[in-house]
């Protein structure tokens, strides 16, 4: 007998005025089962049993993660600005509860120290608990330090400087809103040491180009160097777009040879989507995104 499936859609706007969002672009995926339903202290969590993405996460009703595309997301968002550092050993994660940017980062044997400052200490359990094969054993690793807080709080108050800091945020709305301003990119800048990385997601820039070009010129506002790019996510519906910046390196200028010797020289091994050509390419944007962002 044909296994049944339940259809659910997820509606993405591309107008945010207060927190109302107008959804103009809708997508939906099928699943056979809710695996989990729960409310934390900050948010409500659920988890999707589904035949394409394998267990889904979603935090008040918004996609994070997947078991099977979660590296559409976690390496571009990861393995660009790791790469692109000459020698990255000490990385400030803010978000990424479900350790899926944690583990890329802990790839490269450069990385003496990896700081993660998650709000919610629910999805970090969650995840270690229901979504392994995102987080493998990142949260276990000795180079980790798991701080449970306000990343907007810890950045105020750390005296503590990176080489690389990567923004894994829930959207813009919620406990993330105050953690997408320039005041907030301002004081992230007075963190990175020289030659310093800051790396965050800049929304979906077909669906919700406003938002997108929003950040991007917020932290063009701030940092000498904004490399945009875009990579197809499936899990968001679309392209997803990130922005590497930076007071002092063009990460777009780094050649694929140089991404390709890091890569061996560290021990990345077995990623799905990264690698030197890609790094090159990723940088040339089409037309609609160079009007979008300059
Ligand atoms: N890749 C995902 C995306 O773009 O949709 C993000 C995934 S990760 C699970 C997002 C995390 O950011 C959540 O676990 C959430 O608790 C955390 N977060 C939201 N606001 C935060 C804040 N102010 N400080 C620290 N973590 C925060």
């Amino acid at each position: 007998m044909a296994k049944e499936y339940t259809q659910e859609y997820h509606a993405v706007g591309n107008k945010m005025e207060g927190e109302n969002v107008r959804f103009d672009y809708v997508y939906g995926f099928a699943y056979n089962k809710v695996l989990y339903t729960g409310q934390t202290e900050f948010q409500k969590i659920e988890l999707f049993d589904t035949p394409f993405f394998g267990k889904l996460l979603k935090l008040d009703g918004q996609f994070q993660t997947s078991e099977k595309d979660e590296f559409f997301y976690h390496e571009p968002q990861t393995q660009v600005p790791m790469c692109a550092h000459p020698r990255p050993e000490s990385v400030l994660i803010i978000g990424g509860g479900d350790g899926g940017i944690l583990k890329n980062v802990l790839m490269h044997k450069t990385v003496k120290r990896a700081v993660m400052v998650e709000i919610d200490p629910g999805v970090v359990e969650f995840s270690m608990k229901y979504l392994t094969s995102v987080c493998g054993e990142a949260f276990k690793d000795k180079r980790t330090q798991l701080i449970i807080g306000d990343g907007k709080r810890f950045v105020e108050e750390t005296q503590e400087k990176f080489d690389v800091i990567i923004l894994d945020l829930t959207d813009p709305i919620g406990p993330s809103k105050a953690l997408y301003t320039r005041e907030f990119y301002k004081k992230l800048s007075g963190l990175l040491k020289k030659g310093g990385l800051l790396q965050l997601h800049i929304e979906l820039c077909v669906t919700r180009p406003e938002i997108s070009r929003q950040i991007f010129q917020s932290l063009s506002s701030v940092f000498k160097y904004n490399c945009p790019f875009a990579s197809y996510v499936p899990l968001y519906g679309g392209l997803m777009a990130f922005c590497t910046n930076s007071q002092d390196l063009d990460v777009s200028k780094v050649k694929a040879g140089v991404i390709e010797k890091r890569l061996k020289d560290r021990g990345v091994k077995n990623l799905k989507l990264y690698n030197g050509q890609w790094h090159e390419a990723s940088f040339k944007l089409p037309n609609f995104l160079k009007k979008l962002y300059i």
